[in-house]
């Protein structure tokens, strides 16, 4: 089974033909992060329109690729939300116009549960049932996946997304758009111990997540500093913001693997990529005896192969679209059109 794969939700216009839901064929993604970043953030406008400059150049040349032809293609799998609006009607306008013109069903595709399926790409062992950390730039959730395509939220942020927090703290200590990265490479040369920033403990819900704590102490510690007089410490601040995010993300992991008995954690959305999430995750899973599955870089922020891979399980669990399929904004995890 060959899916094409579109991703148009936020920034990133992407298309990708994969087979059998694990097998990358090509993963075409045209980054507008160039352009945004002149704005510290994605201006929705701008990524609408650029997204309609670049959809069909992009299919184009995920096909050329893959050398397939629409007659090779059994379904396409579009995004259709969580997103901006005016970014997800675009892909989901170009799916339409090409399914309607070729007969190729359509499956409707949530953005989240293709960040989740990007760990099926190169991880060809792993089957659910397992526990899913996804931490993306408007995500914040544990998943157990119970079946492809079934999912249970165990927890949740209560304010910021992780990734959210990692763009926030970058701008605060001048780091640009989008800031994850950048605090990543530059917390390798400061003290994660240096300053210690809060670790938000909800009481009553132990796997619900809170950011905007840890991210107004950073403000707050640059701020004593200029009134000090004190020199700020960009990197001690990144580390230490770094390691207090990455311990919390860690400790709610391993409870909720112990709660629900997993044995199997997978990381998912743009924060997975984090060298100190990774590493801190691996540690933590060798000593409770746990199985840990996450994506290469390039997968873990936003791509159309991930979208590819979750179309093919919902296409094997019989969904199918219409022209009437719509973006659908805030929609979420599990829930259908
Ligand atoms: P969502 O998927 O929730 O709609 P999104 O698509 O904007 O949001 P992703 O593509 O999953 O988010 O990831 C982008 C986010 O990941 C940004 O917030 C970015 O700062 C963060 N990020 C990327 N690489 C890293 C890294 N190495 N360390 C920490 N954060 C990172
Ligand atoms: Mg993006
Ligand atoms: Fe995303």
């Amino acid at each position: 089974i060959l899916i094409l794969g579109i991703e148009s939700s936020c920034d990133e216009t992407a298309a990708a033909v994969v087979k059998n839901g694990r097998e990358v064929l090509s993963n075409v993604i045209s980054s507008q992060i160039d352009l945004h970043k002149l704005y510290g953030g994605v201006v929705p406008e701008i990524a609408s329109r650029k997204h309609i400059e670049k959809i069909n150049q992009v299919i184009e040349e995920a096909m050329e690729e893959a050398k397939v032809t629409f007659e090779d293609i059994d379904a396409i799998g579009v995004t259709y939300g969580p997103g901006l609006v005016g970014a997800l009607l675009v892909g989901v306008a170009e799916a339409k116009a090409i399914s309607y013109a070729t007969g190729i069903p359509l499956v409707g595709t949530h953005h989240i549960e293709g960040h989740v399926s990007a760990n099926y790409i190169e991880n060809k062992e792993l089957e659910p049932p397992f526990l899913c950390l996804i931490v993306s730039g408007g995500h914040t959730h544990l998943v157990i996946v119970k079946e492809y395509g079934k999912y249970e939220i165990i927890g949740r942020t209560r304010d910021d997304a992780a990734g959210e927090a990692f763009d926030k703290v970058a701008r605060a200590i001048g780091l640009g758009y989008p800031g994850g990265p950048k605090i990543d490479a530059l917390a390798k040369e400061g003290d994660g111990k240096a300053i210690a920033f809060p670790r938000a403990h909800i009481e009553g819900a132990p796997f619900d997540f809170s950011f905007s704590g840890v991210k107004s102490a950073v403000l707050n510690h640059i701020n004593h500093c200029e009134m000090k007089g004190i020199e700020v410490n960009r990197a001690d601040i990144a580390a230490s913001f770094q390691e207090a995010v990455v311990d919390v993300l860690v400790s709610k992991t391993m409870a909720a693997a112990k709660e629900y008995g997993m044995t199997k954690i997978a990381l998912a959305g743009g924060v997975a990529s984090n060298k100190g999430l990774r590493r801190g995750m691996e540690l933590a899973c060798k000593k409770h005896g746990l199985s840990l599955f996450y994506p290469s870089p390039i997968y873990c922020t936003d791509n159309a192969a991930m979208i590819a891979s979750a179309a093919y399980y919902e296409y094997k669990n019989g969904t199918r679209h219409g022209l009437d399929l719509n973006a659908i904004p805030n929609l979420k995890i599990g829930q259908r059109q």
